[in-house]
C-alpha cells in the first residue's frame, strides 16, 4: 500500500436511487463506506417519479416518511378509448392501487426529492457517509488470491477527482427559460453551490472489501466485469413532458391511459405541485417523415403529438419543468456479481420503459436486498455464502420485470381494436386485464424469493433440518414480505401496524404468534420457549456479542391471541420483555391480536391463516421478508436455520 492508498469496507460507484439506498443501509449498520458520483450535484428535475407500495414500505422502515408526505397520491386510474366515431371517451375507472395490498398507495414525486431525502438521512444517521463528487473510477482490479479471505481488501480502484471542466452534469433539461430550477426547494439550493473537496484533478487508489456498481444504464463497473446487457431495443419513441397543464380534459388530476383512434397513446400522471407528467407515444417516423433523432425532439413537438391524442380536448402549458424523449430498450445484464466481491444494482443490470414506474423502485429494492447482506458479512456476523442469494433473488426479479414491461409496453404502444373482429388491435378488455394483473407486480408486492440458505419454504423432512411448517400460517407466503395488519401493544393498548415493528436496522426477528396464552397449556409452551431463549445455550446467546443488548442481533416479538386485558405483561417471561438497566423494561415487544379502542381489529391471525391456539413462530429477515415458519416449540429448527449462515461468537 502506498501512502496515498486507503482502505474501505464498501465502495459504491454511483449515487442515484440504488447507490443512495445502499449507502443508507450501510450507514444504518455503521459499515465503513465511500460513495462516489461523476455528477457534481444530485438530480434536480425529471427522470423517475413513481413510488410503488413496497418502496414506500421500505422507506418507512428507515423512518423516511417525506416521500409519502410530499408526493401526490394517485388513487384512481381512468381508461379513455375511442368510441365508434373515433372520439376518445372515458370507458372505465378503477382504483390505481388494488385495495388491501399495502398501507401505502402508488405515489408520485420527482427523483431529485428522493435523492434529497436519502442525503438528509445519511446526514442524520451520523454523517459518516457523504457522496464524493465529481469522482469517477478509472481502474478496477481484483486480487483473486485474496477473495476468500474475509479480512482482505481484494478489490483495487483508482478514483479520479474531476475538476469543474471535466464534470459537466447533464440534468437532461434543455428548457431554455430557467424553469429547470422550478423544482428546487430550499433544501436543494445548497447543492448548486459547488464546494471544493480540495482533491480536484487528483487521482487516488483505494482498496475495498466490496465494490457495488450502482452507476446506471451505461455502467462503467459492469463493463469492467465484462457483463453484457441482453434483450431487445425497439424503434418506438416516447416523449415525456413535465408541465403545469392548462386543459379542459376532465381527468387531468387522475392517472389516465388514453388510446386515441389513430394518433397514438398518452399516459397522464398527476404530480406534486400542480405538475402533470405526460408520456406520449411519438410515431416511429419523424415529424418530417424520416426517422426520429431523439436529441432533436423538442417540447413543442411532444406537445403537438399530445394535443392530437387528447383532441377534442385542448391542452396547452406555460410552465415546463422538464422533458425528454426515449426509446424503449428492455435488457437484463448476464451477470450481477463477480467473486461475491463486486456487485451491480439498479439500472446497471436492468433497463426497460419507464411507463410502469418501475426503474427507480426496482433499483432501490435491489440495493435494499444487498445492503444488509454485505453489512452482516462485513461485520463478521454471517458467512459470505449469503451474498450469493443477491444474484439468485434479484436476477429473477429483473427477468420478471422485463417480461412485465414487454407486455405493458406492447399494450400501450399498440393500436386499439376497432371492434371485436379486429384481431390485431388491442381490446379494452385485454388492456384492462393486463393492467390489473400487473398492478400487484408493479406495486413491488409479488416478489417471492425462492428457497435458498435464507429462505426455507417447506419441511426439509429429516431430523436436524428445518421442520418448516407453512401450514401453521397458510395465508402467509414464505419468501414474500411480511404484510402489515394492526395489532395492540400489550402495555398501553396502542394500535400499531405490524410492519412498524420491523425497522431496517439489520436485525433478524422471531415473531412469536404465541396463541391464546390465557390458556394454561398454551402459556406453558410459551414459558418454555422463554426459558430456552433466556438460556446460555440459546441461539440468542450464541450470536449476540457479550455486552450487547440481547435483542441486538435477533429480536423476539410476541403477538398473542388472548384478550389483551386478560394478560399482565409483568407476568410474562422476561425473555419476551427484557430489562435494560439504563432504559428500564421493554414495553414494545408484546402485542395482542385484539380489538382496539379506536381503530378496529387488525385480525392478524385470521389474515395470516394462523390458528388462534396453535400459533407459530415466523422468522423474518432484516429486509422484512418471511424466511421460515416453525412451530412454537421447535427451537431445534431455529438453531438449524441460523446455524447455516450465522457465525457463532
Ligand atoms: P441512476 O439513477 O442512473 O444513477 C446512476 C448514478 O451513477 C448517477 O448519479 C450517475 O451520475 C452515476 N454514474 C454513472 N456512471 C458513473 C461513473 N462512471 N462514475 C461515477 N458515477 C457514475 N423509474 C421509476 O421507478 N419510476 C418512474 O416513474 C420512472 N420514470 C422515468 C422517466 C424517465 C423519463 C426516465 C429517463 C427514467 C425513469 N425511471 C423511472 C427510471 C429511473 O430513473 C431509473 O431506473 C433509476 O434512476 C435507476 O436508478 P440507479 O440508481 O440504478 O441509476
Amino acid at each position: 500500500m502506498t501512502p496515498t492508498d486507503s482502505e474501505v469496507d464498501v465502495l459504491i460507484v454511483g449515487a442515484g436511487p440504488a447507490g443512495l439506498m445502499l449507502a443508507t443501509w450501510l450507514s444504518q449498520l455503521q459499515i465503513s463506506t465511500r460513495i462516489v458520483d461523476k455528477r457534481s450535484t444530485k438530480i434536480m428535475a425529471g427522470q423517475a417519479d413513481g413510488f410503488q407500495c413496497r418502496t414506500l414500505e421500505i422507506l418507512d422502515s428507515f423512518g423516511i416518511d417525506r416521500v409519502w408526505k410530499e408526493s401526490n397520491h394517485m388513487l384512481e386510474v381512468c381508461f379513455w378509448n375511442p368510441d365508434e366515431n373515433g372520439v376518445i371517451r372515458r370507458t372505465a375507472r378503477a382504483p390505481d392501487t388494488p385495495k388491501g395490498l399495502s398501507r401505502f398507495t402508488e405515489s408520485v414525486l420527482h427523483q431529485g426529492r428522493m435523492e434529497r431525502f436519502f442525503l438528509d438521512h445519511l446526514k442524520e444517521t451520523g454523517d459518516r457517509i457523504r457522496v464524493e463528487r465529481p469522482v469517477v473510477p478509472s481502474l478496477l482490479q481484483v486480487d483473486e488470491s485474496e477473495i476468500k479471505n474475509p479480512s482482505a481488501y481484494p478489490v483495487t480502484l483508482k478514483l479520479q477527482h474531476l475538476t469543474d471542466e471535466q464534470a459537466t452534469p447533464n440534468q437532461g433539461n434543455n428548457v431554455p427559460n430557467g424553469l429547470f430550477r422550478s423544482n428546487l426547494t430550499a433544501d436543494d439550493t445548497d447543492d448548486l453551490i459547488r464546494k471544493s473537496s480540495g482533491k480536484e484533478g487528483t487521482e487516488e487508489t483505494i482498496r475495498a472489501k466490496y465494490v457495488v456498481g450502482c452507476d446506471g444504464a451505461h455502467s462503467w463497473t459492469r463493463k469492467q466485469l465484462g457483463f453484457k446487457m441482453e434483450g431487445e431495443h425497439t424503434e418506438i419513441i416516447w416523449g415525456v413532458l413535465d408541465v403545469v397543464p392548462i386543459t379542459d380534459f376532465p381527468d387531468i388530476r387522475v392517472r389516465c391511459l388514453i388510446h386515441s383512434a389513430s394518433a397514438g397513446s398518452l399516459m397522464v400522471i398527476p404530480r406534486e405541485k400542480r405538475v402533470v407528467r405526460l408520456y406520449i407515444q411519438l410515431k416511429e417516423v419523424g415529424f418530417g417523415g424520416g426517422a426520429v433523432d431523439r436529441s432533436k425532439v423538442t417540447p413543442e413537438q411532444i406537445l403537438k403529438a399530445a394535443q392530437k391524442i387528447i383532441a377534442p380536448y385542448k391542452l396547452e402549458y406555460e410552465q415546463c419543468d422538464w422533458f425528454t424523449a426515449y426509446q424503449i430498450a428492455q435488457r437484463v445484464s448476464d451477470g450481477f456479481e463477480k467473486f461475491d466481491r463486486i456487485f451491480l444494482a439498479g439500472d446497471a443490470v436492468h433497463t426497460h420503459s419507464p411507463k410502469a414506474g418501475q426503474g427507480q423502485n426496482v433499483s432501490i429494492q435491489d440495493a435494499y436486498n444487498l445492503g444488509w447482506k454485505i453489512g452482516m458479512v462485513a461485520r463478521g456476523q454471517a458467512s459470505p455464502e449469503i451474498l450469493k442469494t443477491y444474484t439468485t433473488e434479484r436476477q429473477q426479479i429483473a427477468k420478471d420485470l422485463i417480461a412485465f414491461d414487454q407486455k405493458f409496453s406492447k399494450l400501450f404502444s399498440g393500436r386499439p381494436a376497432k371492434d371485436v373482429s379486429d384481431e390485431t388491435g388491442i381490446s379494452l378488455e385485454e388492456f384492462r386485464n393486463v393492467f390489473h394483473q400487473g398492478a400487484v407486480f408493479a406495486a413491488g408486492l409479488s416478489v417471492d424469493y425462492g428457497p435458498n440458505i435464507l429462505v426455507v419454504k417447506e419441511d426439509e423432512g429429516k431430523e436436524g433440518t428445518v421442520r418448516c411448517r407453512p401450514d401453521l400460517a397458510d395465508k402467509l407466503k414464505i419468501g414474500m414480505r411480511l404484510p402489515s395488519h394492526k395489532i395492540l401493544n400489550q402495555s398501553d393498548a396502542l394500535a400499531i401496524e405490524l410492519q412498524r415493528l420491523l425497522p431496517s436496522d439489520g436485525r433478524f426477528r422471531l415473531v412469536v404468534f404465541a396463541g391464546d396464552i390465557s390458556k394454561p397449556e398454551i402459556y406453558s409452551r410459551y414459558e418454555k420457549l422463554g426459558d430456552y431463549l433466556a438460556s446460555k445455550d440459546s441461539l440468542i446467546s450464541s450470536y449476540t456479542p457479550q455486552n450487547s443488548p440481547r435483542d441486538s442481533v435477533i429480536e423476539v416479538l410476541t403477538v398473542h391471541s388472548a384478550k389483551r386485558t386478560d394478560i399482565e405483561l409483568q407476568s410474562l417471561p422476561e425473555a419476551f420483555r427484557p430489562l435494560d438497566k439504563s432504559k428500564g423494561w421493554d414495553y414494545w415487544k408484546v402485542y395482542a391480536d385484539d380489538e382496539s379502542y379506536h381503530e378496529g381489529h387488525g385480525k392478524v391471525y385470521e389474515n395470516f391463516g394462523i390458528d388462534r391456539d396453535e400459533g407459530c413462530i415466523v422468522v423474518v429477515r432484516p429486509d422484512g421478508y418471511v424466511a421460515a415458519t416453525v412451530s412454537v416449540d421447535d427451537t431445534q429448527s431455529l438453531e438449524t436455520y441460523f446455524g447455516r449462515f450465522m457465525i457463532r461468537l
